[in-house]
């Protein structure tokens, strides 16, 4: 099989005035379709970097970064912002919703930013699959962290992208929340096949996925089986 997402010798240098800070340091990682790999590792040792550049929202220093086959190294910014609105579902440990949208327009908006048109069916399958269809008329404000968190689930599902990348996506939420969102997480993986890569310090949390790749200073140093 073909990987969705591959990089080659990956990276990431800050150049911060005088100081150069190498985040990726040489970090080549294949994630097949349909895989749930967590990654994880010290505050620090680049796993936000390496999401970054993956997804498209950074450009990498130098190495090779393939997702569905586009090398997004040779891409300028207008044509790498575009693959990854087709092709990437971002998730924050912050929510990052709009405040003054419900849940129903923070969901159908990633769908009109990206031109793909509206899908009712679609729109009321991942609401469903998400329980928020009884939430759809409240402003992120009056749902508590764990639906908040679901609404970002469903925005970045909703266009059907081919990968899923999750930044500490329970890093703000309490233990009850963190374990249904984690447990929405592996359904929307097992159930619709989603490829996910999800960043996480929590090695309960990474127990969810296949999978984990292990980071540490700027390189990936383990990439075994998850145990559980
Ligand atoms: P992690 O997500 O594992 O905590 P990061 O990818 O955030 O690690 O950071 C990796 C390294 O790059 C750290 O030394 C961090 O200080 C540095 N870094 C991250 N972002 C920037 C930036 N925008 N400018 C300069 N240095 C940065």
């Amino acid at each position: 099989m073909e990987p969705i997402l591959k990089t080659e010798n990956l990276w990431k240098v800050y150049r911060t005035g005088k100081m150069d800070v190498p985040a990726l340091r040489g970090v080549s990682i294949s994630i097949l379709p349909g895989e749930f790999v967590s990654i994880m590792g010290p505050s620090g040792c680049g796993k936000s970097t390496l999401l970054h550049v993956i997804g498209g929202l950074a450009q990498a220093t130098s190495g090779r970064v393939l997702l569905d086959g586009n090398d997004l190294t040779t891409m300028n910014d207008a044509a790498r912002t575009l693959l990854r609105r087709h092709k990437v579902g971002f998730v924050f440990q912050r929510f990052n919703l709009l405040p003054t949208l419900d849940t129903y327009h923070n969901i159908v908006l990633a769908q009109h930013i990206h031109g793909n048109g509206f899908d009712p069916h679609r729109f009321e399958a991942v609401a469903n699959l998400l329980g928020l269809s009884e939430r759809l008329h409240h402003k992120p404000s009056e749902l508590s962290g764990g639906e908040q968190q679901r609404v970002a689930l469903a925005r970045a599902i909703i266009s059907e992208p081919k990968i899923v990348l999750a930044d500490e996506p329970t890093g703000n939420l309490d233990t009850k929340s963190s374990a249904t969102v984690l447990a929405l997480l592996r359904q929307l993986n097992k159930d619709l096949g989603q490829t996910i890569v999800m960043i996480t310090h929590n090695p309960d949390a990474a127990t969810y996925g296949d999978r984990v790749l292990h980071m540490r200073d700027g390189l990936v140093v383990d990439g075994s089986a998850a145990q559980s």
